[in-house]
């Protein structure tokens, strides 16, 4: 946190993968606690995107899922929009819906040195109370 990023020295969340511009652009939540999207864009074209929930009264997370199109994986750029969202929300906990078992699945959350995984509740009172809500 604090330092600039040589890759991204206005601040902007473009990053470059194999020559393409990398950008996320962000869905805010309909209410709060509720599920949050980012979509990954490369090059201008959708190739991914994140469903995750944050509730700022318990600085709690809950990443939900992601997804990246099979072309462009193992790029980095889900690690690059998971770790925009974590750096967003300085001291929060995290935990994850559940992750599928495979070995891409296991290697990935691995890579990522993913803070969250195992022991934490999956959801706080006010995200269950937003699903209430938006059915
Ligand atoms: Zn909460």
């Amino acid at each position: 946190m604090g330092e600039p990023d040589p890759t991204d020295p206005d601040g902007r969340d473009g990053n470059v993968v194999c020559g393409f511009t990398v950008d996320l652009v962000e869905h805010a939540p309909r209410m709060p606690a509720g599920v949050s999207r980012v979509e990954i864009r490369l090059g201008g074209d959708t190739v991914g995107d994140l469903d995750y929930r944050t509730c700022s009264e318990c600085r709690f997370g809950v990443l939900e899922s992601v997804r990246v199109a099979t072309a462009v994986r193992r790029r980095g750029l889900a690690s690059h929009a998971v770790f925009a969202i974590l750096s967003a929300h300085p001291a929060y906990q995290w935990s994850t819906s559940t992750i599928t078992d495979t070995a891409e699945a296991t290697a990935f959350w691995t890579a990522l040195d993913w803070p969250g995984i195992g022991g934490t509740l999956p959801y706080c009172p006010h995200m269950r109370r937003a699903d209430e809500h938006n059915p």
